[in-house]
């Protein structure tokens, strides 16, 4: 049987930018566009022009995609016409593909907000879809609050949507503006829509209140829409809109979709996805999520010994998909509960060949479970597991040498009469036969500590430069008789390799030392620094 095709239609840069503490710059905007466009989505809606100075200047020249490049906007204001309307008009000025309008579907909508008619509406979505079309775009109709509006006047939401589509629209959109449509009522309201508009023109736009903006795209298509909206890692406004980095594998991998459904995304792409979803996370300064279906770091994690000896005989007993066609990969826990199979295993995956019964496995695996007993942490700290090993093995250069570090935190009034707290690290190190001292000042001890130790590793520093932190987190626990901090580091460098590494002491600031000076090594012993 001949697939149908289902189009993907992101909104990351639209919708997604209305999340909290998200705010792109052109620059962002442009590179996350080609990003979509190079995993083959099928439309990228890139903004509102005239909303904002960005989107504006985004649309104010052509854009060369593969994908249809959208823009968003209103339909023409009740009681002006089109050409009265200088919103609409630089809509239509937009150098875009195609035009999607929002336009109300919830009667209790038009008479309270736009504080308009009905008939008013209808007559503004088939005025706004002509324009559009007579300018060459292709045109889509985001139905706002379409569920909502569904439940409470079947036949107004219905109208709204058969308006656009009988106008020539091509796709009429049923969204979910609120979020909280429960999938088996997005299923059968899909089904009603389409028995007056053909399922290839309809698409879903759901959002995640209660969790199950995904599932509810799924519903949709079942129901038989042909186009789903959503955006990169879910990103967008409270709960985040549905998330594409769990929906394109899902029509990918699982047969259900796969085996009657085409979609844009080719197989060779989808192994790109875990790093779409990181670079995306890397660009809003965020720390990924571990526990992300598909891309994240724990998504094909496993912990338990015996667990792990079964998935390095057999994968398919513990994983419903390979992590390799997502682009993520298998990792077996190193932690109190692992046997030597997660030891080998990880090692394996390192690249150092060990004799399985080599006694330093035992030693290591011995070391780990100390170390996980005062505090430690492994199976989150991938890096300072990697360079134990090493260690373990003899292969970890001694490149320098901290003789000493002093770190001091200073409040005082400075020259306006301000309580200010500085903070000022002095660090000592012996490279070879050079003895370098190294002064910085941070916004934090730990960031002056940072500073410093990273300021002059005399001929190693050329191997560092492309090292940045990008996350440092903080727990104190309870181990034994006293609290001790565990701290957590993650790094990356100019090929966007994302490490961790751990330290673990009563005191915060040598925890971050230990941590720290992980980072750094791991930099040196992965650029192949010289002894
Ligand atoms: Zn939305």
């Amino acid at each position: 049987m001949p697939r149908e095709r289902l189009y993907l239609f992101d909104t990351t840069l639209r919708d997604g930018a209305q999340t909290n503490g998200v705010d792109f710059t052109l620059a962002d905007k442009l590179v996350i566009a080609r990003m979509l466009d190079d995993l083959g989505i099928d439309y990228v809606e890139a903004g509102y022009p005239g909303a904002n100075p960005t989107d504006t200047n985004f649309f104010a020249e052509k854009r060369p995609l593969r994908a249809c490049l959208t823009a968003f906007g209103m339909t023409r204001r009740p009681g002006r016409s089109v050409s009265n309307d200088p919103g609409l008009v630089a809509l239509l000025d937009a150098q875009a593909d195609a035009i999607c309008f929002v336009a109300k579907a919830w009667d209790y909508h038009v008479r309270v907000a736009l504080e308009t008619t009905e008939d008013e509406m209808l007559a503004s979505i088939r005025d706004s879809v002509r324009a559009a079309k007579a300018k060459g775009r292709e045109v889509l109709l985001d139905c706002e609050h379409f569920f909502d509006g569904y439940k409470a006047n079947p036949a107004y939401a219905l109208a709204s949507a058969k308006a656009a589509y009988d106008e020539g629209a091509r796709w009429v959109v049923l969204c979910d503006t609120n979020g909280g449509t429960l999938p088996h009522e997005v299923e059968k309201i899909v089904g009603e829509v389409c028995k007056a508009i053909p399922g290839d023109h309809v698409g879903i736009h759901a959002h995640n209140d209660t969790e199950q903006a995904v599932a509810n795209s799924f519903a949709a298509v079942r129901a038989g829409a042909r186009q789903i909206q959503g955006t990169l890692n879910g990103l967008g406004e409270r709960c985040g809109n549905a998330n594409l980095v769990s929906i394109i594998p899902t029509l990918k991998l699982k047969a259900e979709f796969s085996q009657q459904f085409d979609i844009g995304v080719p197989d060779e792409k989808l192994h790109t996805l875990a790093h779409v979803s990181h670079t995306l996370d890397e660009m809003l300064n965020r720390a990924p999520d571990r526990h992300a279906p598909y891309v994240g770091e724990s998504a094909f994690a496993t912990k338990a010994g015996i667990h792990a000896s079964a998935i390095m005989k057999e994968p398919a007993t513990y994983e419903h998909v390979a992590p390799e066609t997502v682009g993520n990969r298998r990792k077996l826990l190193v932690s109190d509960q692992s046997g030597r199979s997660n030891v080998l295993a990880e090692l394996e995956r390192i690249g150092l060949v060990v004799d399985k019964d080599d006694p330093r496995v035992i030693r290591l695996l011995d070391e780990v479970k100390d170390r996980e007993a005062i505090g430690y942490a492994y199976e989150a700290a991938d890096a300072s597991f990697e360079l134990l090993a090493r260690r373990m093995l003899g292969k970890v250069p001694h490149y320098f040498e901290v003789e000493k570090f002093d770190v001091n935190v200073e409040q005082r009034v400075n020259a306006k009469g301000e309580r200010v707290t500085v903070s000022q690290a002095v660090v000592k190190i012996k490279v070879g036969d050079d003895t370098l001292i190294s002064v910085s000042e941070g916004i934090g001890p730990v960031n002056a500590l940072d500073l410093a130790l990273r300021k002059d590793l005399g001929k190693y520093q050329s191997f560092i430069t492309g090292l940045d932190l990008t996350d440092y987190r903080v727990r104190i626990l309870n181990a034994g008789t006293e609290a001790v901090t565990r701290v957590l580091i993650e790094s990356a460098d100019e090929s966007g390799e994302h490490w961790t590494t751990i330290g673990v002491s009563p005191n915060i600031i040598d925890a971050s030392f230990q941590a720290l000076m992980d980072s750094i090594i791991y930099k040196l012993v992965k650029s192949g620094a010289p002894a």
